[in-house]
């Protein structure tokens, strides 16, 4: 059994029973190494191998070989295992190897676990752009934030920055700021579940200039997202 594990945010707390499960009937485990770390705990006396950001073929390759050789195998993902996750390669590189049975065990993704920490800035349509252009070009990107703006969906941005694209999320905000207004509310959560756990509401021409870092989840609002007692809400219509 191979086992593709979303194993949430960071936290014990935040973990679902199946992905706990998951990872104590694996002989083997295997993952981004920040990620292993997070489950010490669950994976003593247990064969680890861990590879290091960028490493993610050549850990799926592993993961299958393990798995081919008979092994339980937990392939550990961060939040959700196919959300930007590792669900999706480890299929395809499994592609010929029907006979290896696989599970993919969601978990808890950056948008549920940094949106519950704002408010609720999720309960009306949203999308979720990732803004890493390692394997997508910039100008699609570009062209599914004007989209997403342009509809007034809530968006949620994935990646938004890393040591070498430090000035994508103020380059998003500039198009998105085309079609929402300056003054929407927005968001961003840092480190969730994590030491060093810090939120921030804002607005949108102020997210333009600040700093954030490749462990941060950014939250922009539709038009009718507002502020009640320090949470970011997104409300459903409900009358009252
Ligand atoms: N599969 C993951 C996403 C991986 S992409 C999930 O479903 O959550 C990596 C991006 O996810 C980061 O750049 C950040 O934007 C977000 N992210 C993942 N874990 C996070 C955390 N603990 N705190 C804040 N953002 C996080």
């Amino acid at each position: 059994m191979l086992s593709i594990v979303g194993i949430g945010p960071g936290g014990y707390d935040d973990m679902t029973v199946r992905a706990i499960n998951a990872i104590k009937n694996a002989d083997v485990v295997t993952g981004y190494r920040l990620y292993v770390d997070l489950v010490s705990d669950l994976i003593k006396g247990k064969e680890v191998f861990c590879t290091e950001m960028r490493g993610e073929v050549e850990r799926c390759k592993k993961a299958a070989e393990f798995a081919l050789a008979g092994h339980n195998v937990a392939l550990i993902c961060s939040g959700d295992a196919g959300v930007y996750g590792m669900a999706g390669l480890m299929l395809k590189i499994l592609e010929d190897h029907p006979e290896v049975e696989t599970e993919v065990i969601p978990g808890v993704s950056a948008c549920q676990s940094g949106g519950a920490i704002l408010g609720a800035p999720l309960s009306h349509d949203f999308s979720v752009i990732s803004l890493s252009d390692l394997l997508t070009p910039w100008a699609l990107i570009e062209q599914r934030l004007e989209a997403a703006a342009a509809a007034d969906f809530v968006i949620v941005l994935y990646n938004p920055a890393s040591h070498k694209r430090k000035d994508y999320l103020s380059r998003a905000c500039g198009i998105i700021l085309k079609h929402k207004s300056s003054d929407t509310i927005c968001g961003l959560v840092k480190n969730i579940g994590r030491d060093g756990q810090m939120q921030q509401i804002t607005t949108l021409s102020e997210l333009k200039d600040t700093p954030v870092d490749m462990l941060t989840t950014v939250f922009i609002g539709n038009s009718q997202t507002t502020v009640i007692n320090g949470k970011m809400v997104t409300p459903r219509g409900y009358k009252l």
